[in-house]
């Protein structure tokens, strides 16, 4: 089966899974998760599943990426704060619907090997930094949106301040990796609606010091 027939079979799949946004579904079936899966997993490119990457890290799977990106929302006219660019996958996706994406990475070698594939898949409208993700983008805040792709041990009180009144916010929740939720967190005025969707498995989101490069 070629990698174009994977990529149908894996959109399709996504949709009966609920991921039924027509944008995130079209945004998804544009970006060549290939180019951002390590070479001993190509074959597994188009997988509904997450893989290793550098630094102990992983992609994350197809369907949390289509869930997460549907329920913040999407829109053009927007722009979106992202904590945890990994392999750059979800950023790139993030890129095709929202005006504007700041990524925020704390390892510099996955950022730099993230950069380098979304400036050749031509996302312009990209903003990236090497930092401690927990403490949010304070130059760029408030934020409409905001996507945390790495597991948060409680409510990152930091980050839901930096959100627009009215604004969400996507966040795995769970100090244990078997009790970790999806929340969507609705900014109205001072105060935070919670709510949980659904179950998932994250790395964790890990505050403090940026690892220097060995
Ligand atoms: N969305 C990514 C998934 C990356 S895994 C993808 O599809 O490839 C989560 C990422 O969050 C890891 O790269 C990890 O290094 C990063 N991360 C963890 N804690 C962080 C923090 N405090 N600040 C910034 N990035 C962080």
């Amino acid at each position: 089966m070629t990698q174009a027939a994977r990529k149908i079979r894996l959109v399709l799949e996504l949709r009966r899974a609920g991921v039924t946004d027509t944008k995130v579904l079209s945004a998804i079936e544009r970006v060549p998760r290939e180019m951002f899966v390590p070479d001993a997993f190509q074959d597994q490119a188009y997988e509904n599943t997450a893989l290793p990457i550098s630094c102990s890290q992983t992609i994350s799977q197809p369907l949390i990426v289509g869930l997460m990106t549907q329920l913040l929302e999407p829109d053009k006219r927007l722009r979106v704060l992202e904590i945890g660019t990994g392999s750059g996958y979800q950023t790139a996706v993030l890129c095709q619907l929202f005006r504007r994406v700041y990524t925020i990475e704390r390892h510099r070698e996955l950022l730099a090997e993230a950069e380098a594939r979304l400036a050749q898949l031509k996302c312009h409208n990209l903003t990236a930094q090497c930092a401690d993700g927990t403490r949010g983008w304070p130059e760029q805040a408030p934020f409409p949106r905001i996507l945390v792709t790495a597991a948060a041990n409680e409510m990152p009180a930091t980050l839901a301040d930096q959100l627009d009144d009215g604004g969400v916010m996507i966040v795995p929740i769970g100090a244990n990796v078997i009790d970790q939720w999806i929340y969507k967190v609705t900014r109205e005025g001072q105060h935070f609606r919670e709510e949980r969707m659904s179950q998932v498995r994250f790395v964790p989101l890990v505050p403090g010091a940026v690892p220097q490069a060995s």
